[in-house]
């Protein structure tokens, strides 16, 4: 009975924790002042720097010009006085290899400069170009390891920042990733270049259209972060979060999320205090946080950044979750980004808002006022329906790993059909384009004539009416809904973009060719446009994509179903998918495939960790309490059978009850564990190539590892509550 204090004592370390403040009283530093007050921004080098020096750096950042390697002597000088100046002592390249995470290698400014003599030095050198080591990172096969150089080079278009920590500051400078022969091994430079294809397209598709003064074109993201707290006294009781970061094993809590009482319900103290001061280190790294609240299941919450250019969005958003992870620290709670840590309750994803923004500051998802810009918009609408209908596969690959099968199709998340939702003011005027002047073409009668009629008012989906959706219009914008909550929203954005891009060129092919045949710039878009949403419609769906009758209903449309990882990773490596990436200078063949490799690879070891702690909590944790109960339950039969044998009156048979069930469900348990041991020792002996050992994990392993979860979680409704070793769900999601 020793490991009940283990439990007990973490409700009272709870119980004593107080919210902590942040290092910033609003009082006395506004938060404007607070702002960015830890980046190299803009606004710092136009005071820092001379001016043809800003000049030249911002003309590198506005129109893609090369930086001319004089520059960034000047520029490095005065990104060291300025770090310097605010109690920095290293620097380093800060970049995103394919782990999914950040990397960093500290290097102090220290330099001797001869006999006995010290300066603090940062050269332009420093800050264009490092070398790490890069033979630990993951490669997917492009560097082998004798080959084991990597280059970091500077990303002059995301600022650099200080990293602030109890005992100083770290100058960080984001920089891409990749290796001596060239390729990218990294997930920003293919995000970049992504960057680079749609903008052409887009600017060359705005020129046919007549929008001649527009030269550069962005995407905007707004990812949308959802997360739990749990504290941390629970959280360290529990192998499986701290090692796979998800309960492997715990019974369906009594309440759940049926009250819905936690969705937007006031924020405790604590966690607010917390969420206050994720916000503080994030406006001093110049994160625009903007949104909090409580999310649909207990214990979990959303934070919300305004929108910013998609590269610096995706640097954002790394940099929040580590922000959240440290604070949480701080404040005695854990904070899990898992898709699923809990099941049978809502996980978590990441709402990735997208739109795209000329360099005149037009949304070119905002519906315009004239028949003009309304030409425009549903020239790119039309893009992108096509872009997900002809490549849905690819968006459906790109949010595909361990994590996200546990969302991805559960009734709670998109389902891993993609389609798109348009509202029904939308749709409608879709429908009303493909039925051109036919007056009965749709449901008011209507017939929308480009470049004549103007939209109808388009209602905002500000209250998110169908969530259901995977690639939901919201008035705006679109709202991609299948990412997971753990993964960068590079790769994702990366596909989106490159997508879009080559949907843009074929717009612009048509409509070009159409006008080459004699019709009227009018006529043409209107006749590429009718064209092409009568292909591609069956990709809008507006009804609930959570229903039994969508998924008939999209296979009768062709469209397709790729259910989990193991279906969804072989598109990337289609010749199709080569040639599409390859075409638009995004990843060529062997970036791709080293991504595909990579994301079997990882997919495989994720199983596999969560394999042999599943293995492990079970025999040394589980098994030991269910034998502990049932040795007491034996004892009590045996000396209640005897103390009562003179009496005549005994009927033992309910204890016995007891026991028997406990006897059999333990030795189901004993049974599924070496079930799941001998086909790990399979797996580990297999040397079949990558695909079949992915799938040998998702066919087999997973379901005998579900197995021994779902003994083990009958087993903890039964056993003695004080012996039950780890945290339960109705604890660590309500006590905090
Ligand atoms: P909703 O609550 O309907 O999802 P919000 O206006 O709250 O809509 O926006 C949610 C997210 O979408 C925010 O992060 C916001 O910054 C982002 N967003 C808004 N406009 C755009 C845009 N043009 N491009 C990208 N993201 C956007
Ligand atoms: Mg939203």
């Amino acid at each position: 009975m020793k490991m009940v204090n283990g439990r007990r004592g973490a409700i009272q370390t709870i119980q004593s924790r107080q919210p902590m403040a942040s290092s910033i009283d609003y009082r006395r530093t506004p938060v404007s002042e607070v702002f960015g007050s830890n980046v190299f921004s803009r606004a710092v080098m136009r005071t820092l720097l001379p001016k043809a020096a800003y000049r030249a750096l911002t003309r590198c950042l506005d129109q893609g010009e090369r930086l001319d390697p004089s520059l960034a002597d000047i520029v490095a000088n005065a990104m060291k006085d300025w770090a310097l100046a605010r109690g920095a002592t290293h620097f380093t390249h800060w970049f995103q290899p394919m782990t999914g995470l950040t990397a960093e290698k500290h290097d102090s400014f220290l330099v001797s400069a001869g006999e006995d003599e010290w300066i603090l030095e940062f050269s332009g050198k420093n800050l264009i170009q490092g070398e790490p080591d890069a033979s630990s990172f993951p490669s997917g096969g492009i560097r082998s390891t004798f080959e084991a150089r990597g280059y970091t080079g500077w990303d002059p278009t995301s600022p650099a920042f200080l990293m602030d920590s109890i005992n100083g500051k770290t100058l960080c400078i984001p920089t891409v990733f990749c290796a001596f022969s060239g390729h990218a091994l990294d997930k920003k430079t293919p995000l970049l270049r992504s960057l680079e294809a749609i903008s052409k397209q887009a600017v060359r598709l705005m020129h046919v259209l007549g929008n001649k003064e527009v030269s550069r074109v962005t995407c905007t993201v707004g990812p949308e972060q959802e997360y739990f707290l749990i504290d941390e006294a629970f959280y360290l009781l529990r192998p499986d979060l701290i090692n796979a970061g998800r309960c492997l094993f715990g019974a369906k809590p009594p309440k759940g999320q049926e009250m819905e009482d936690h969705y937007w319900g006031s924020i405790k103290e604590r966690v607010l205090a917390f969420m206050m001061d994720t916000e503080c280190e994030l406006y001093k790294l110049g994160v625009p946080v903007k949104t909090r609240h409580n999310e649909v299941a207990p214990g979990q919450f959303e934070v919300a950044p305004v929108f910013e250019p998609s590269n610096v969005a995706t640097d954002h958003n790394m940099l929040l979750m580590e922000v959240f992870r440290r604070t949480a620290q701080k404040h005695g709670f854990r904070c899990l980004f898992h898709e699923k840590p809990f099941t049978g309750i809502n996980g978590s994803g990441k709402h990735n808002n997208w739109s795209l923004a000329d360099d005149r500051g037009s949304n070119l998802l905002e519906p315009g006022h004239t028949p003009h810009e309304n030409e425009q918009f549903l020239v790119f609408l039309t893009a992108i329906i096509r872009a997900i209908d002809t490549h849905g596969k690819l968006l459906r690959a790109s949010v595909a790993f361990a994590g996200n099968d546990h969302r991805l199709g559960a009734n709670e998340a998109p389902p891993a059909i993609m389609s798109i939702y348009l509202g029904d003011t939308l749709a409608e005027v879709v429908e009303g384009l493909i039925a051109g002047k036919v007056e009965s073409g749709n449901k008011s009668g209507k017939s929308i004539e480009i470049g004549v009629s103007t939209l109808p008012e388009l209602p905002r989906d500000a209250s998110d009416r169908n969530r259901t959706s995977p690639f939901a219009f919201t008035g705006n914008k679109f709202e991609f809904r299948a990412v997971g909550a753990s993964q960068s929203i590079a790769f994702p954005n990366t596909v989106l973009n490159t997508i879009v891009a080559e949907s843009l060129e074929y717009m612009t092919g048509k409509i070009e060719e159409a006008t080459r045949k004699g019709l009227s710039l009018n006529k043409a878009v209107e006749a590429v446009v009718r064209e092409t949403l009568t292909q591609h419609q069956r990709v809008v769906f507006n009804g609930d994509n959570y229903s039994d009758e969508w998924h008939k209903e999209a296979q009768r449309r062709g469209l397709p179903n790729l259910r989990n990882t193991v279906e969804a990773l072989p598109i990337l490596v289609e010749p199709q998918s080569k040639e599409l990436f390859g075409r638009y200078g995004v990843l060529n063949e062997e970036e791709l495939v080293s991504r595909y490799n990579v994301m079997l690879e990882s997919y495989c070891k994720t199983i596999n960790v969560e394999v042999q702690l599943t293995i492990n909590i079970a025999t040394t944790m589980i098994l030991p309490a269910a034998i502990d109960y049932q040795g007491r339950v034996a004892a009590t039969i045996s000396t209640t059978v005897q103390a009562l044998q003179k009496n005549g009156r005994l009927d033992s048979s309910t204890h016995e009850k007891v026991l028997l069930d406990l006897c059999e469900k333990i030795s189901k348990l004993k049974f599924s564990i070496d079930q799941l041991e001998s086909l790990s020792k399979e797996a580990e002996h297999s040397n079949g190539d990558l695909y079949a050992h992915t799938k040998f994990y998702q066919q087999k392993i997973i379901p005998a590892m579900n197995a021994v979860r779902a003994i083990s979680d009958e087993l903890e409704l039964i056993v003695d509550d004080s012996v039950w070793p780890l945290p339960k769900f109705r604890e660590m999601l309500y006590i905090y």
